[in-house]
């Protein structure tokens, strides 16, 4: 297939994503002489983008999340990197092993090899105050922000393992931290709600869900709680609010079976390989132990040097083989 020069769809490689995994991918691809398309739905730099401060990515004792997601690009860019806007609908495999990703501006781009690096979605709460007070207050990376929280008072909402784990996380910073749940049963596991209700900083407040997130200029004050039982209103003052209520990865653009946990994030071998040959994934969506900026540019860069392997590797099977496929 020859492509006309304004509408290229053939290359060795497909990137979908442009949060740090997608851009780092695309800085190695482009070091490595690997011909790649990055396909981004908004400004690159994902979840940099919704990230005000960043204190924990080694070289930069500060720096703003979008500082960052523009060094970035510009570091991609400047090793060729070549970004398109737009959203992908479908990844899927074809008999020959190419692979075809289609997006919502009706393209449809080819490659033996995709890196899927479309990061997760935090499941927002949805109560008024949350969006307004995102970044200022409202925050969904313990790790990440807790660090802006040192000796104040914070809340933590959710009940699952991420809940109990990060509230315990954000007593190395906060003075107290609420940890509101839903309901009175927790789902996190025994020994996490066993740690988190031992920690003398945390407080657990049960059956109550937090109807609105209330603040001022500086930032958050106040959450407005109800109780799920009696249904009475409260205030809880408070200077942040941690949400774990869970996070859908964006795996479902992959349009065949693939090996996922029942979260549905994606399981791959230590080269960063999927359970479907030349789909590879990094970042924010594959089953790992913990989800920072560090590791998601670790997992792209392992991706990448194995994509290189795959590729040379393709070459001399279809080399050797009599119909001159693989
Ligand atoms: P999760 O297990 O799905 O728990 C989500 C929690 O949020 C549940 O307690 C749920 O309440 C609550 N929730 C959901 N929607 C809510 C809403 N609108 N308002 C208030 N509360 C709401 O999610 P997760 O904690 O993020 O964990 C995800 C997966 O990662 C799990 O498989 C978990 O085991 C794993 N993980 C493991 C570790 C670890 O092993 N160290 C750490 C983090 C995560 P209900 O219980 O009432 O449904």
């Amino acid at each position: 297939m020859t492509d006309k020069k304004d509408e290229k769809i053939n290359y060795d490689i497909i990137i979908v994503g442009g949060g740090p995994a997608g851009l780092c991918a695309a800085m190695y691809s482009g070091r490595g002489m690997l011909d790649a398309l990055v396909i981004e739905r908004g400004l690159p730099g994902g979840e940099l983008l919704n990230t005000e401060l960043i204190e924990d990515y080694p070289g930069f004792e500060s720096i703003l999340g979008r500082d960052l997601a523009e060094k970035m690009a510009d570091h991609a860019k400047k090793f060729g990197a070549n970004i398109v806007t737009d959203t992908v609908d479908a990844i899927e495999r074809k008999e020959d092993g190419e692979f075809e990703v289609r997006t919502q501006l009706n393209k449809v781009y080819h490659a033996p090899t995709v890196i899927i690096t479309a990061g997760g979605t935090p499941i927002k709460l949805g109560v008024p105050g949350e969006a307004e007070y995102a970044g200022r207050g409202v925050s969904y990376c313990a790790v990440c922000d807790g660090a802006f929280f040192k000796g104040d008072t914070i809340a933590v909402i959710g009940g699952g393992d991420a809940a109990l784990e990060e509230a315990g996380y954000l007593t190395r910073y906060a003075e107290k931290v609420y940890l509101i749940h839903r309901r009175d049963e927790f789902r996190g596991s025994a020994l996490l709600q066993q740690r988190a209700f031992n920690n003398p900083k945390i407080e657990v407040i049960r059956s109550k869900v937090v109807e609105a997130i209330e603040g001022g200029p500086s930032g958050t004050t106040n959450l407005k709680l109800k109780d799920t039982k009696t249904g009475e209103m409260s205030d809880l003052p408070v200077t942040g609010v941690f949400i774990f209520i869970g996070f859908t990865p964006n795996s479902g653009l992959i349009k065949e079976h693939f090996e996922h946990d029942e979260g549905g994030y994606i399981v791959t071998d230590w080269n960063m390989m999927t359970s479907i040959p030349g789909l590879f994934a990094a970042g924010d969506l594959r089953v790992q132990l913990t989800r920072q900026i560090t590791t998601a540019v670790g997992d792209a860069t392992t991706a990448v040097i194995a994509v290189e392997k795959y590729l040379a590797e393709r070459k001399e099977s279809k080399a050797a083989s009599p119909l001159g496929t693989a």
